[in-house]
C-alpha cells in the first residue's frame, strides 16, 4: 500500500496478524525482562494487553502483547511482546513496531504549553502529545 498514508492502527485490519503469529514479529528490538515488566506495572493501564503467538524466524510460539496507543486513544502499531521460552533464560521480552515511526512536527507548536502537533512521516500516524493542562 504505497504511498496510502493512515492515522491509526486498527486491531482487525493491522495488530491480529502480528497477534496471531501470521506474520513475523516486526521490527524486534529485545529489552532486558526487568525493564518491561516495571513499564507494564506503572504503565499498564494504558496498554491493551492480548495474548497470543509471536512469530519469529518462522517459529510460532505462546507470548502476552502489550499494545501502545497515542494520545488521541488509536493504537499505534507498537507493543511489548512477552515470548514463552522453557529455557532457564525465561521469556523473550521485546519491543515490536509494524512501522518504527518518526515524528515530523506539525505547525503551531507551542513547547511551552507542552502542546507537540506531529505526525509520523512514514506511515501518517497522529503522534500529537499535549502535555500542558
Ligand atoms: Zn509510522
Amino acid at each position: 500500500m504505497p504511498g496510502l498514508l493512515r492515522k491509526t492502527y486498527t486491531l482487525e485490519e493491522d495488530l491480529t496478524p502480528v497477534i496471531k503469529g501470521e506474520v513475523e514479529l516486526p521490527n524486534i528490538e529485545d529489552l532486558e525482562q526487568h525493564r518491561v515488566l516495571s513499564h507494564i506495572a506503572s504503565g499498564g493501564h494504558s496498554f491493551t494487553p492480548k495474548w497470543g503467538y509471536s512469530k519469529i524466524d518462522g517459529h510460532k510460539t505462546w507470548t502476552f502483547f502489550f499494545l501502545f496507543h497515542n494520545q488521541a486513544g488509536g493504537l499505534t502499531g507498537e507493543g511489548y511482546a512477552v515470548r514463552y521460552s522453557s529455557g532457564v533464560e525465561g521469556a523473550r521480552t521485546m519491543r515490536f513496531a509494524i512501522c518504527k515511526h518518526e515524528k515530523q512536527g506539525g505547525s503551531g507548536a507551542d513547547p511551552r504549553r507542552g502542546w507537540h502537533p506531529g505526525h509520523c512521516k512514514l506511515c501518517g500516524l497522529d503522534m500529537t502529545v499535549d502535555s500542558g493542562d
